[in-house]
């Protein structure tokens, strides 16, 4: 018997656990603990009658392989879900998943604080596919009833958003769409499944660009889909037919690092915490943007739906010349200076939402600033702010 959980949806252990063993087969393995990276294009069979009955349990390696069906199932457990689909990257995760429910002549509900290359997915590829998108405050909640059209086939949501962290109603936006049989999407890459479930709040599709927490360590672009019963034979034949395929390397290391999201996750939360608490005591700072803390403006939907906090958030500093924004950054040691986030180490980058945001207006008080708490000393860390914020007072 092995000694592995192979239940699907009834998890048998805490979800530390099942990161740990699932999707692991070690007796199929030759008895090593991580499931090998298989290379391959063609699978043989060994009669015509097993050719054409396409009996074996691999066809193709287009259709996946024993290390991509490995990481699908692992994650297929965290997430609650009737399957999950890999994709080369979390951009293309958003948009297979919105091809896979989204036709001709629909229309599409899109939170307006989206990660901003999801915008493109809609402004560009969507529309000359005959699909239309409006923007919609992520604060909007019920009231997401009034932009609903006859032809409003998906809602997607992400939450927090993309730089502001503005939470959003997931259950009351959920609630609206499920009355008129609209599918919903969510964009999770922020909290991910450890620390919020989509589909536990009745969400048809969750994303994560696996990039981030899943990968943790900066070296993989991966990303991945998750569907419940109604959407997930959809997911799979549009993902199929598309021909989209990972790299084994990328879903083994993908796999390694699920094994340790939830301690590192956990370290990501205390220390951004930490950090966040900090900044909102510094008299240069204006205002932290970060749900965890008790008088941000999304605290309370936060407490009520989410597990933890993640270590990305962002900060609003008191009016200062750019010229003192960038002496800030640019004295960080620890603190990279570079897009993408869920690493191990932390970064920094200034953001201003005015140019590409339509539903909303970004009127922050002063330059805005998104950090990355990685796993340093939080002692470290901060005295390699205070370092900036030194440069910054000469540059004011
Ligand atoms: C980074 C990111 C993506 C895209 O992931 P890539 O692997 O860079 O394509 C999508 N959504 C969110 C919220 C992200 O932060």
């Amino acid at each position: 018997m092995a000694k592995q959980s192979k239940s699907k949806n009834s998890p048998a252990y805490a979800v530390e656990t099942e990161l740990v063993i699932g999707g692991r087969d070690p007796q199929h393995s030759y008895g090593f603990v991580n499931t090998p990276i298989v290379r391959g294009s063609t699978v043989l069979s060994q009669t015509v009658a097993e050719l054409e009955a396409h009996a074996g349990r691999y066809t193709y390696g287009r259709r996946g392989n024993p290390t991509t069906e490995g990481l699908e199932d692992a994650l297929t457990q965290l997430e609650g879900s009737a399957g999950v689909v890999l994709t080369p990257s979390g951009l293309s995760a958003v948009s297979i998943a919105l091809l896979s429910v989204l036709g001709s002549g629909d229309h599409l509900l899109m939170v307006d604080t989206a990660y901003q290359p999801t915008r493109r997915v809609c402004d560009v590829v969507l529309k000359r596919y005959g699909i239309e998108t409006t923007y919609y405050d992520p604060l909007i909640g019920a009231d997401i009833a009034g932009l609903l059209r006859p032809n409003t086939r998906a809602i997607f949501m992400e939450s927090p958003g993309s730089q502001s962290l503005e939470v959003q109603d997931v259950p009351a936006i959920v609630a609206v769409a499920a009355e008129r049989g609209i599918c919903t999407l969510i964009d999770n890459t922020w909290a991910t499944p450890l620390f919020f479930r989509p589909h536990d709040a009745g969400v048809d599709l969750s994303i994560q660009a696996g990039t981030k927490y899943l990968g943790g360590h900066s070296d993989l672009n991966i990303g991945t889909i998750s569907g419940n019963a109604r959407v997930f034979g959809r997911l799979k034949a549009t993902h199929g037919d598309l021909g989209i395929t990972v790299a084994p390397e990328d879903a083994y290391l993908a796999a390694r690092g699920l094994r340790t999201m939830a301690v590192r996750l956990a370290r990501h939360q205390e220390s951004g915490l930490a950090i966040a608490r900090w900044l909102a005591g510094r008299a240069e700072v204006l205002r932290v943007l970060h749900p965890a803390l008790p008088d941000d403006p999304g605290h309370s939907l936060w407490k009520r739906d989410f597990k933890g906090a993640s270590g990305l958030f962002s900060f609003i500093l008191k009016p200062v010349p750019k010229a003192a924004v960038d002496g800030f950054l640019d004295e960080l040691e620890l603190f990279g200076l570079g897009f993408s986030w869920g690493g191990f180490e932390s970064l920094a980058i200034p953001f201003d939402c005015t140019p590409y945001r339509t539903a909303t207006r970004w009127q922050p008080g002063g330059p805005a600033i998104r950090v990355h708490i990685g796993l340093e000393n939080t002692d470290d860390l901060i005295a390699d702010l205070t370092r900036g914020f030194a440069r910054l007072a000469t540059l004011s």
